[in-house]
C-alpha cells in the first residue's frame, strides 16, 4: 500500500536488527497528542510508521499520547483517527491511551524514588533553572537531592494525595547537574497538575512529564523502534536511562528529520492560532496544511503518501517546495478525476440556426484515455455559455483556439459551429456572439476533410448550474513564513487565499457529493465542498489545470 521510499535508513537499521535476531518481530506506533488536527508533517511520521509495520509484518499502535489534560480534547480524537483512515491505514485492535498506563507509570516513579533515581524537589521552576545551569558550566544540587528515600517516598505520596498546590513540587530523576545535556539534569519526571482528564476524570492531580511517560508507554506496549523526529534526539539519553534504569524491554527511538513545507506552518499550536484568531475558517480551511484541509481542498491520500515515500526518511533538515507536492497531485487528479464543464468568466453564444425548442443530450466520456469510468450525458440547446476568452476580434497569432468572425470551432462533443456576429455594448465589451451550426457535424461527423483549429468547452445556458467557486492560493506570501524570528509570521498571511468567484456548470454537477473531484476542462481540479448541496453547489478549486509559471 505505502510507496516504497527512495531513501530510509531506519529499514536499514530494521533491517540489521531482524538478520542479527535481535528483533523477530517490529512494532511501532503512531503517537498522536489529541490536542489539534493533523497536518501533513503528520503524514509523514504516520507513512512511516504504519507503512514500516506493513513493509515487515508487523504491527504499528496507535497511540494517543494524551498525559497532558489541558490542551486535549475528544472532538481531537476523533479527527485523527478519520485522518489516518484517510490516509490508508489501520491500526486494527491497536488503539492504546498512555492515559491508561497511569497506573503503571506511578509505580516507576516509586521504583525510581526507590532506587535513589528520584526525589522530590520543592524548587519553584524558575529558582531551579538557576540551579540547573547552562550548557557550559555545571549546575548546582537542589536542596531536595539530599531527601532520604523514605522522605521521598512519602512527599510523592503527598504530592499524588493533593496536599500540594499546582507546581509547588515536582518529582525529579536524580541524573547528573553537571551533565553537557541539560536534560539529564535532574529533569522532572511528574508534576502537580488539578485538571480534568478527559479519560482518567479526577483520579489524579500529578501527571507524567513527556519524556517520562512516552519511554514507558513505548516499553509496555513492546514496540520495538520508537520513530520520533529530530528535536527528540537530545532527549534519547534520557529515554535510555528511565528504561535501564527501570530495566524494563528497552525499544529503540530513532530520530528522522521533520517535514515542512514552503508557504505554509506545520505546527499545531501556529496552526491553532490562526484558527483562534479567525484568518483560516477552522481547522478544516483548504488553505490549511491539515489532512482534513487538503481532504475538503480536493488533494488525494495517495499525492500524499507518495510525497512522503519520495522525499525518504533522513536526518536533513530541509522545507519541501510545495510545488512537487502540487505536481504529484496534479498528477494523481489527471488520472483519477472525472472531466467535467464548466464556464468560470462566461458570455452568451446563440446558435441562430438551432431551434429554440430543442435540447439535445450528447453522451461525453468522464475520462478521455479511461473508458472505464464511463460516461454522462450533457444537454445541449440554442443558447451556451463559453468562456469570454475563447472570443476575441482579432487573433494575436495563429494558436489562438478560440472563435473570431468567420472562425470554425469545435464545441466539445456536440457540434462544429462557425462565428457570424458579434454584440457589443457602449463600452465596446462583448456581450454576446452569435454562430451557425454546421448541423452534419454532430458528435464529430461530417468533417469532410475540414480542419478545425480548436476545441472550448461550454454548457447549455438552459440548463446550466450557477455554482459558488472558491478559488485557494498559497496560505502565506513567503516561502518561510518563520524564516524572520523578529516578525509575527501571521503577518505574511496572504490575503488573497481565498477569493470567491461564480460559474456556470454542466446540469450534472448539481447532483455531486461533497469531496467529488472533477477536472473542469480546460481550467482546473476542483472537488465538490463539504457544504456542496444540489440547490448551493460549491466547488473548491484544488489547483489550476497546470502549475503557474514563476
Ligand atoms: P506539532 O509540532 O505540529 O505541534 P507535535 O509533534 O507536537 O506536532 P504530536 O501529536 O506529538 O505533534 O505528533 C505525533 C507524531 O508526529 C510525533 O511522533 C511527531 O514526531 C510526528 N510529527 C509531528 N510533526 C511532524 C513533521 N512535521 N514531520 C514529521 N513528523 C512529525
Ligand atoms: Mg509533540
Amino acid at each position: 500500500m505505502t510507496e516504497e521510499t527512495k531513501t530510509n535508513f531506519i529499514h536499514d537499521i530494521i533491517e540489521a536488527d531482524l538478520a542479527s535476531g535481535k528483533r523477530t518481530e517490529i512494532v511501532t506506533r503512531f503517537p498522536p497528542e489529541p490536542n489539534g488536527y493533523l497536518h501533513i508533517g503528520h503524514a509523514k511520521a504516520i507513512c512511516l510508521d504504519f507503512g514500516t509495520a506493513e513493509k515487515y509484518n508487523g504491527r504499528c499502535n496507535l497511540r494517543f499520547d494524551d498525559t497532558n489534560p489541558d490542551a486535549e480534547d475528544e472532538e481531537y480524537v476523533q479527527a485523527i483517527q478519520d485522518d489516518i483512515k484517510w490516509l490508508g491505514f489501520d491500526w486494527g485492535e491497536n488503539r492504546y491511551w498512555a492515559s491508561n498506563y497511569f497506573e503503571q507509570m506511578h509505580g516507576y516513579a516509586v521504583a525510581l524514588i526507590k532506587k535513589g533515581k528520584a526525589y522530590v524537589c520543592q524548587l519553584p521552576q524558575a529558582d531551579f533553572k538557576e540551579y540547573r545551569g547552562a550548557p557550559t558550566e555545571p549546575g548546582k544540587e537542589p536542596p531536595g537531592r539530599k531527601h532520604s528515600v523514605e522522605e521521598n517516598l512519602a512527599l510523592f505520596e503527598q504530592m499524588k494525595n493533593g496536599t500540594f498546590e499546582d507546581g509547588a513540587c515536582v518529582l525529579r530523576a536524580r541524573i547528573d547537574m553537571a551533565s553537557p545535556n541539560l536534560h539529564l539534569r535532574d529533569p522532572a519526571l511528574y508534576r502537580i497538575k488539578r485538571a480534568h482528564h478527559h479519560n482518567t476524570g479526577d483520579t489524579w492531580c500529578i501527571y507524567p512529564m513527556y519524556d517520562f511517560a512516552h519511554c514507558i508507554e513505548d516499553s509496555l506496549e513492546g514496540v520495538t523502534h520508537s520513530m520520533c523526529t529530530l528535536e527528540f534526539e537530545v532527549h534519547r539519553p534520557l529515554y535510555d536511562w528511565i528504561l535501564n534504569e527501570l530495566n524494563i524491554f528497552h525499544p529503540q527511538q530513532i530520530e528522522f528529520s521533520r517535514l515542512n513545507l514552503t508557504y505554509t506552518v506545520m505546527s499545531k499550536r501556529k496552526l491553532l492560532e490562526l484558527v483562534n484568531e479567525n484568518l483560516v475558517n477552522g481547522w478544516d480551511d483548504p488553505r490549511m496544511p491539515t489532512l482534513c484541509g487538503m481532504r475538503r481542498r480536493g488533494f488525494t491520500a495517495a499525492a500524499i503518501r507518495n510525497f512522503c515515500g519520495i522525499l525518504g526518511v533522513t536526518k536533513v533538515e530541509s522545507i519541501s517546495e510545495i510545488e512537487l507536492f502540487e505536481s504529484l497531485v496534479r498528477d494523481d487528479l489527471n488520472e483519477t478525476s472525472f472531466r467535467a464543464m464548466a464556464v468560470i468568466d462566461p458570455i452568451k453564444v446563440v446558435l441562430e440556426n438551432y431551434p429554440a425548442d430543442l435540447t439535445e443530450e450528447f453522451e461525453l466520456p468522464n475520462h478521455p484515455k479511461k473508458e472505464e469510468l464511463g460516461i454522462r450525458t450533457v444537454p445541449f440547446s440554442r443558447e451556451l455559455w463559453i468562456e469570454r476568452s475563447d472570443y476575441i476580434d482579432v487573433p494575436p497569432n495563429n494558436k489562438f483556439k478560440g472563435f473570431f468572425v468567420g472562425r470554425e470551432v469545435r464545441l466539445r462533443g456536440a457540434y462544429l459551429a462557425t462565428c457570424t456576429a458579434v454584440e457589443k455594448d457602449s463600452d465596446g465589451n462583448v456581450i454576446q456572439i452569435q454562430c451557425d451550426l454546421d448541423l452534419d457535424s454532430k458528435g464529430g461527423n461530417g468533417l469532410d476533410g475540414r480542419k478545425v483549429k480548436g476545441t472550448i468547452h461550454w454548457v447549455s445556458a438552459l440548463h446550466a448550474v450557477d455554482a459558488e467557486i472558491r478559488n485557494y492560493d498559497r496560505l502565506f506570501t513567503e516561502e518561510n513564513p518563520l524564516a524572520d524570528k523578529d516578525a509575527d509570521f501571521k503577518e505574511f498571511i496572504n490575503s488573497a487565499a481565498l477569493e470567491i468567484t461564480t460559474a456556470k456548470l454542466e446540469s450534472g454537477l448539481a447532483k455531486s457529493k461533497p469531496s467529488d473531484r472533477f477536472q473542469f476542462e480546460r481550467i482546473g481540479y476542483f472537488c465538490a465542498d463539504l457544504d456542496h448541496t444540489e440547490a448551493t453547489p460549491i466547488f473548491n478549486r484544488t489547483l489550476t489545470l497546470r502549475a503557474p509559471r514563476k
